[in-house]
């Protein structure tokens, strides 16, 4: 068994999922359940968003087994938007360690919207956390590279091995928004100014605009997913993407901030770390035992899917993912311990 920075032996509990036929089952009971829904609005503040089909919808499981299983629109591609902000962020945690990122980064809620400059204000200069749009930008201005260009290799290049595939950019997606971003100009000279920034402000929002125009499927979100909750592993190509201590700070990252200032809602209602992103997709693990895709348009005021924050809810409930739930302790799972064996309730 394998000591944690602290020295501390690492063990790790988590259950598993039920068999995979009720998993199949499951994933297209949360399709059906929640396609009826039509709330909500797409997206329009980037103009291209608003022209996307409303009535799409995906769900898939990705199991840390690499089974998967899909309902609906599962391999229609979309942009991966704030979602790109947790893998990011993993990466960069991967290259420069727990208390570095902490420190630069921070991981505390804002309870503001994701593209707000009054926390900003609010809190010293300080970014808050990697999944709001400040905390997202001064991540990506860390990840390794001598220049915008290489940075956004590895960008790529790091999201395609989560992903198990190489990921291209929507480039109608990425003018769209470039022609657009100046609110998130905006926040990059705020970080500046407060010393958060140390490269040119503007090419890292265009590096991060980039990474936001990834084209994912809800089955790729899945299977990215399933690695954040597999130690690190891709469960589809096996490959170790980051280690499992950087998935770990990860999802507490996601749990506390994912959904923005409904993250308090979502965490109650799911018990999962998550993350949405204003194309539609939300991404959910349940640690050691796999990832949820979800992607349909219409949003919430905060800017998470209705359709995918239903079915994930199902989904949690259903496959017992809720990270909080418990039941009452039984003899048999004394099973294996010294002390106290034989006594029953
Ligand atoms: N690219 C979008 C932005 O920066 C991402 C926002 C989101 O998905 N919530 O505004």
């Amino acid at each position: 068994m394998e000591l944690d920075s602290h020295g501390v032996e690492q063990r790790v509990a988590t259950g598993a999922l039920p068999g995979w036929e009720a998993v199949e089952e499951h994933v297209a009971a949360a399709h059906a359940r929640s396609r009826t829904h039509t709330d909500g609005a797409v997206a329009d503040y980037i103009p291209i968003l608003a022209e996307v089909d409303p009535e799409l919808f995906g769900v898939c499981v990705a199991e840390v087994d690499g089974e998967v299983h899909e309902a609906g629109d599962a391999d229609v591609p979309f942009s991966i938007q704030s979602i790109s902000k947790a893998f990011v962020y993993a990466l960069v945690c991967e290259q420069l360690g727990h208390d570095l990122v902490r420190e630069r980064i921070g991981v505390n809620n804002t309870g503001l919207a994701f593209n707000s400059v009054v926390a900003i204000e609010l809190n010293d200069g300080h970014p808050m956390n990697p999944m709001v749009n400040a905390g997202a930008i001064a991540t990506t201005a860390l990840m390794p590279g001598d220049s915008p260009e290489e940075q956004w290799e590895a960008v790529r290049n790091g999201l395609s091995r989560f992903a198990g595939r190489a990921l291209d950019v929507d480039q109608v997606v990425y003018a769209s928004e470039a022609a657009t971003n100046q609110r998130n100009r905006a926040i990059a000279r705020l970080l500046e100014s407060y010393g958060r920034i140390e490269l040119d402000p503007l090419a890292v929002v265009d590096v991060y605009t980039r990474q936001c125009a990834l084209l994912v499927t809800a089955r790729d979100l899945a299977i990215m997913g399933a690695t954040l909750a597999d130690g690190g592993v891709n469960p589809v190509t096996g490959e170790q993407v980051v280690s499992p201590e950087v998935c770990r700070d990860t999802l507490a990252v996601m749990a506390s901030t994912g959904l923005y200032e409904r993250s308090g809602e979502w965490l109650f209602e799911i018990g999962l770390p998550g993350k949405s992103g204003v194309a539609g997709g939300i991404v959910t693990i349940a640690p050691g035992k796999g990832g949820i895709g979800v992607f349909s348009p219409r949003l919430d005021p905060a800017g998470n899917s209705v359709r995918g924050q239903r079915a994930t809810a199902y989904l949690s409930r259903a496959l017992g993912l809720n990270i909080f739930a418990s039941a009452e302790h039984t003899v048999s799972s004394r099973i294996g311990r010294n002390r106290n064996q034989g006594e029953t309730r």
